[in-house]
Order: C-alpha cells, then sequence, then structure tokens
C-alpha cells in the first residue's frame, strides 16, 4: 500500500531524507496513478528495489509491471550506485531499459542527467528505491517525487547496513509524527 504522507509535519532535520511515498514493494506503485499525476519518467533503483542485493534473479512480477508502465506510456532509467557495471548491464538489457551511473547517489547529477536524456521536467518523473540517504534524498536535491520501498530481501552492501541506522531513526520520526494523523506509514 501507498501512502503519502504531509511532509511539513517532519521536522525541518528530517525533511531532506523524507519521501513523497512510502510503499512495500514495487506492485503497490500505481501506474496508472502516477500516469494520472503527470509523470512521464519513471527512475528505478537496482538493487533490493527491482532484484535482491546482488542478485540477477528478476521476479516475473517485476517484468510484468514494467510491461504495464510502458503500456501506459511510461518510460523508465535504471539509476544505480553498484560497483558491478557488468551485472547492471545485464540486467538492464533483460528488463529493455537503459541505465545511468556516475556521481553516486544522492548526488543530483545523475538524476539531472536523467531528465535531460530523456526531455521531461523534474516535477514529471518520479523515484523509486529502498534508501533514504541515497534513493531518497537524491530525489529531493533534485526536485523529484519519490516513493520509498521497503527493502526486497535483508541481505544488503555493509555500507548500506551502516545507513539503516541512520534510517531506523527517521523512520520513528516520520511515524511518531505521522501518528498524529490517521494513515500515518505502517510498513516501515
Ligand atoms: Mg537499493
Amino acid at each position: 500500500m501507498i501512502e503519502r504522507p504531509d511532509r511539513s509535519l517532519f521536522g525541518r532535520w528530517a525533511r531532506p531524507f523524507a519521501p513523497t511515498e512510502f510503499g512495500g514493494s514495487l506492485r503497490d506503485v500505481d501506474l496508472e496513478d502516477v500516469v494520472a499525476r503527470g509523470k512521464r519518467l519513471v527512475l528505478l533503483d537496482v538493487d533490493n528495489t527491482l532484484v535482491p542485493w546482488g542478485s540477477e534473479a528478476l521476479p516475473d512480477w517485476v517484468l510484468e509491471w514494467l510491461a504495464q508502465g510502458r503500456s501506459l506510456g511510461l518510460e523508465f532509467c535504471i539509476l544505480s550506485n553498484t560497483r558491478h557495471p557488468a551485472r547492471l548491464a545485464r540486467l538492464a538489457e533483460r528488463m529493455g531499459i537503459p541505465y545511468l551511473r556516475g556521481k553516486f547517489k544522492p548526488n543530483p547529477d545523475v538524476y539531472r542527467r536523467a531528465l535531460a536524456q530523456f526531455g521531461v521536467e523534474a516535477k514529471q518523473a518520479i523515484m523509486i528505491g529502498d534508501q533514504l540517504f541515497t534513493d531518497v534524498l537524491g530525489a529531493n536535491r533534485a526536485g523529484i517525487e519519490s516513493v520509498w520501498l521497503v527493502p526486497m530481501a535483508r541481505r544488503e552492501f555493509i555500507g548500506t547496513k551502516v545507513s539503516r541506522m541512520g534510517e531506523r531513526i527517521l523512520a520513528r520520526h516520520f511515524k511518531k509524527r505521522l501518528r498524529r494523523k490517521p494513515g500515518g506509514p505502517s510498513s516501515q
């Protein structure tokens, strides 16, 4: 289920890390709604968003979700911080979507390059990923809406395990502030 928080409820310190939406998995992202909101480009993280970390086990339902998006006229682009470009290239080819690498997320440069490449404005794009300190922070810096997903698998890069501690602090803050309102995040 996707939840869209009122980000003005969050502390100023937390807002750069606050996603536009909270979700469980990609399946929760309603692509018809994405189109209805004027989005044309969906930016995607790879590890623990499209496939379990370090894996090439691309689920069928991910391919179906992408096919549905294409049939609705959406374009997709991968923004990945992976250190394994050959694996990224294989995955991107199987999905039939381009990828960009460059300065690591949360540097907004790679987001802006994607916008330029697809000829869309920031408000016409949305970033989907499982990490606040890379996917969401970078999207916010580039003025792009974002969806923060629960990671697909528990296994991940050692550096990520460190940033998850920071995420837990932020998630507690988000929950606490949203608890004052019905419909706060339940899945993060
Ligand atoms: Mg990830």
